[in-house]
């Protein structure tokens, strides 16, 4: 069953379940406000009324047949009929004149008492109408000599009675009406952003990522709205991302495979006698096979990273020796570029880190400042303790990174030109390497002037490293 229909018939229930319950409440006052009432009234006029009588005919001594007259005269009213009966039954006098031969039996008559009067509500069987009759003994000296009985018709209040029933009913069918026009807009109001969110999924489904939801609901199904977009952006920026690391990725391993193609198809045939020649392609073989394996690793780097498989296995060691192995490892590249590296390192600092991690953090960071200078320069890196933290900032005097592009260099794949070498991914790799050590990534620069790289990873504890404390 649809959730619509649900809500329709669990308002429809609710709602029927109170009117019905309210509705049987107000009949009830309804009978006892009326029937009961008029009863009651009728039966404390003929007590006070049978009292009076019994005191008329013990004074007076006057037997009954002759005080019915007097009677009449003093306790009849025009709401009701009033009779005088013989003890068995028989009616003797009644004000409406008319009189009845048969016994009257109606349960009024039944187990009098002369201190309260019997009442009945039923069917007359002359007239066939409804009755109210109220009944009480008539005593001489203690002995009973007749009933005295009201009956009143019950035309009117049954008139009255059924005609607020009525009215009750329709009042309560309005409501449930009412009700059931507002559950509807209530179901659609609930139902419309589920349709909503589930064409939207279908249309994701099929491939459709540029499918959004409208935000304007209000409370959850905004919220729900919101995720559901961020959901589609969210995708369609991983397709998006995929596209362009399938294209950069291309074209990036496509460069140096042109390369070796063409040098070795240069080398075989050529003239090998040409050492010198034969010497200089091999090496360019040789530098383009290593950058295309530094792109392999980068890319199992990303799919470690992007799978969250990336770990890191830490221990102890001195940041110097490591940071000046590194830069030797750059000594062609700066003579090439014209740069050197003033390099600013307590001896005694030591890291608890994943020494191979940091080491790729470093040369990442020292390749960048050496790719991106084009005029001679220095570049200086200080590294050192600030409280319980290795601080560790790079500066090169390189073309600087404009404002509009800072935001961005630390995404996966951005690339300030389209055309530098390397795939986008370095700086990516370093800020995860960095927060799985629990550290950050800065990068402050001026356009044109250079560019500071820092970065910042807390110094543990000698207590954390013996408990073994591991990410
Ligand atoms: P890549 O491997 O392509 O260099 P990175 O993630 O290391 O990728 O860097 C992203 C971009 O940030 C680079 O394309 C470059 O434009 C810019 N960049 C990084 N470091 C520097 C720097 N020291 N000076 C100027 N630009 C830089």
């Amino acid at each position: 069953m649809s959730i619509k229909k649900k809500l329709l018939l669990q308002h429809l229930l609710i709602v029927s379940l109170t009117v019905v319950l309210l509705e049987t409440v107000f009949f009830l006052g309804l009978i006892t406000y009326y029937y009961t009432g008029a009863a009651d009234m009728l039966k404390n006029h003929a007590v006070s009324s049978a009292h009076f009588a019994n005191r008329y005919l013990e004074l007076s001594g006057t037997p009954l047949q002759q005080s019915l007259p007097k009677l009449k005269e003093h306790f009849q009213i025009p709401q009701a009929e009033m009779q005088v009966l013989s003890p068995n039954g028989n009616i003797l006098y009644s004000t409406v004149g008319f009189s009845q031969h048969d016994q009257i039996k109606t349960p009024d008559m039944k187990q009098l008492d002369a201190s309260q009067a019997n009442s009945w509500i039923g069917k007359d069987e002359m007239t066939h109408e409804r009755i109210l009759a109220v009944a009480i003994p008539l005593e001489d000296q203690g002995y009973p000599v007749g009933i005295l009985r009201y009956v009143a018709s019950l035309k009117n209040v049954d008139a009255m009675v059924i005609k607020l029933c009525t009215f009750a009913v329709l009042i309560g069918i309005s409501i449930i009406l009412i009700v059931m026009l507002l559950s509807i807009t209530l179901a659609n109001s609930l139902t419309k952003p589920l349709l909503e969110v589930t064409n939207a999924s279908k249309q994701l489904a099929k491939g459709h990522l540029e499918t959004r939801m409208n935000e304007h609901y209000r409370g959850e199904f905004g919220v729900l709205a919101k995720s559901f977009n961020e959901m589609g952006s969210e995708l369609l920026r991983h397709e998006k991302m995929k596209n362009e690391f399938i294209s950069s990725i291309s074209h990036e391993l496509r460069t140096p495979l042109t390369s070796i193609k063409g040098w070795s198809e240069t080398i075989m045939t050529g003239n090998l006698e040409k050492k010198e020649e034969t010497k200089s392609g091999l090496q360019i073989i040789l530098t383009e096979t290593d950058r295309l394996i530094e792109m392999v690793e980068e890319l199992l780097d990303f799919s470690r990273f992007t799978n969250e498989t990336m770990k890191i296995q830490r221990q102890t060691f001195l940041a110097a020796p490591l940071l000046h192995s590194v830069t030797k490892q750059f000594e062609k590249q700066l003579l090439a570029k014209k740069q050197k590296i003033e390099l600013q390192i307590d001896d005694a600092l030591e890291l608890y880190a994943d020494r191979n991690r940091i080491k790729q953090v470093f040369i990442n960071i020292i390749d960048n400042a050496i790719k991106y200078s084009e005029q001679p320069g220095t570049i200086t890196i200080t590294c050192r303790q600030v409280k319980q933290a290795f601080v560790c900032d790079c500066t090169d005097q390189g073309i600087g990174i404009k404002t509009s592009d800072l935001g961005n260099i630390q995404k996966m794949f951005y690339k300030v030109n389209e055309n530098s070498p390397g795939a986008g991914l370095g700086l990516a790799i370093c800020q995860h390497i960095l927060q799985l050590h629990h550290g950050k990534l800065t990068i402050t620069s001026s356009y044109g002037k250079g560019t500071t790289i820092s970065f910042t990873i807390p110094l543990l504890s000698s207590s954390f490293k013996s408990s073994g404390g591991s990410d």
